[in-house]
């Protein structure tokens, strides 16, 4: 391990871990970059909140006008260390000293090695294991099902309802939702073949009491199977916790009976982690908590905190069923990214930020949960660990109220609080803390959060909702 003297890599002031509104949000100073961005960036991008950041520590993003916000986004589950952590700071810092690329197809270095020996050793699976490191999630899906075709000489893919793979041509169409991810952007691969979800709030049937929400997905899912033939599936992909698709925690027993059919047809399990992965969840990895092993599992997001890496690893017959040459990419396992994943591993190692995790969730849960019975306008809280939601519906009919998270949303970032939405309605509020961020900045941010709903429950009649 190579250790320089914290003195070295900044000389700035610490960030103060606090709350802080200088201005009206966004500012004028962002308003302005805001304009100027219009005039050079594609309109294509959206954003959550038009500020301009000018540092970013621990749980905390400082804007250009000096504002400070306590981040519930992590940049969407990457910087889950924390913002600049130091110790990815150092790694990284001593590594550009030294190179910031070779092309590991062309020559090596041994930091992709480690990072591959560390994913070998946590990701679920008693097996012997191999990995290949790329750079972004999207990449790391795509390569998977490359992977799991080779290996199977079969072509389809099994994805899910809810489902968020990527935005790249075959992940978007591994993607349920049409707006914005798929809209216009046809024809799309046609080996993708959608199946139901386990989601325990919707389930299939309408949600009738006593019905086995997992049991009836996993009909559903033989039906489709066998509709297109179970030995003409290559792989099925699966978030062990949906995350664009609204932070639903599948009902117990769905993640191992897709195991079991998975073992029955040949079909090799892709464990999409890419977002609960890492820690987020209170275990290294999501799918732990119903104790089942994807064949191969995906990492990217907060594997290297906040420098583009992601992974596939899995079982090493599958891994090096690819010709030689068959995998690769000018910058997948970049040697900064290489050394910031190993400052990430290192992080981890004492067990103190999956405690965090855990403990994020016990505070959030008892702010956030009365919520369900005291508004009205809360179907259900839920998530696992620093990976939570508050779905905004009507509980009797379930009927949507995407209103509600808007604006709700708005009025917590008017405060100095980043939440981000999410859903197929897009009537949820996710929470992606960082696992360093004090309790302190956390509850102060759940009481902003809190706040802003009970006054939009006591505003908004549910006549109020879209028809
Ligand atoms: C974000 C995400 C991806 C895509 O990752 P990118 O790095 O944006 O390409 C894939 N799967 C899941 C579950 C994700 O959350």
């Amino acid at each position: 391990m190579i250790e320089t003297p914290m003195d070295t890599a900044t000389a700035a002031a610490p960030l103060p871990q606090s709350r802080h509104l200088a201005t009206a949000v966004p500012g004028p100073r962002s308003l302005q970059l805001h304009a100027e961005r219009a005039e050079q960036v594609s309109a294509g991008f959206g954003t959550v909140l038009p500020v301009f950041v000018d540092r970013a520590e621990g749980g905390i993003l400082a804007d250009v006008d000096g504002n400070r916000f306590i981040d519930f986004a992590s940049g969407i589950a990457v910087t889950s260390v924390g913002a600049s952590n130091p110790r990815v700071r150092r790694r990284v810092a001593a590594q550009l000293e030294r190179f910031t690329h070779t092309c590991f197809m062309v020559t090596e270095y041994d930091s992709f090695t480690q990072v591959c020996r560390w994913l070998n050793r946590h990701t679920p699976g008693a097996f012997d294991k191999r990995t290949a490191l790329f750079s972004t999630g999207a990449e790391a899906v795509e390569n998977a099902v490359k992977i799991a075709r080779a290996a199977t000489g079969r072509a389809n893919v099994l994805v899910f309802d809810e489902a968020y793979h990527g935005r790249s041509l075959l992940t978007m169409a591994m993607t349920a939702k049409v707006n914005p991810y798929r809209l216009n952007f046809g024809p799309l691969p046609a080996e993708v073949v959608r199946a139901a979800s386990a989601n325990p709030l919707r389930a299939p049937g309408g949600g009738a009491a006593g019905a086995d929400p997992a049991a009836a997905a996993l009909a559903a899912v033989e039906a489709t199977l066998a509709e297109h033939g179970p030995e003409s599936f290559a792989a099925m992909v699966v978030e062990p916790i949906q995350g664009e698709g609204g932070f639903i925690v599948p009902a117990p027993g769905f993640l191992s009976g897709l195991r079991t059919l998975a073992d029955r047809h040949g079909i090799v399990l892709v464990m999409d982690e890419i977002q609960a992965g890492m820690g987020r969840t209170g275990t290294l990895f999501a799918s732990e908590h119903e104790g089942v092993a994807g064949d191969i599992t995906l990492t990217a997001k907060a594997l290297a905190g906040g420098l583009p890496l992601s992974a596939v690893t899995g079982r090493a017959e599958l891994m090096n069923a690819v010709h030689t040459g068959g995998l690769g990419g000018t910058y997948a396992g970049n040697p900064l990214a290489c050394e910031a994943a190993l400052a990430v591993f290192e992080e981890f190692e004492d067990g103190t930020l999956l405690a965090n995790a855990r403990a994020i969730e016990a505070a959030a849960r008892e702010v956030l949960e009365p919520l369900v019975e005291q508004t009205g306008v809360v179907a259900q809280f839920r998530g696992r660990g620093a990976m939570l939601a508050l779905e905004f519906a009507d509980p009797e009919t379930l009927q949507p109220r995407p209103d509600l998270a808007q604006s709700i949303s708005a009025s917590c970032h008017a405060q100095g609080v980043l939440t981000l939405t999410c859903g197929t309605y897009g009537n949820v509020i996710r929470l992606l803390p960082p696992l360093v961020m004090s309790e302190e900045l956390l509850r102060d941010g759940l009481a902003v959060l809190r706040s802003a709903v009970l006054d939009a429950a006591q505003n908004a009649a549910p006549s109020d909702a879209p028809a």
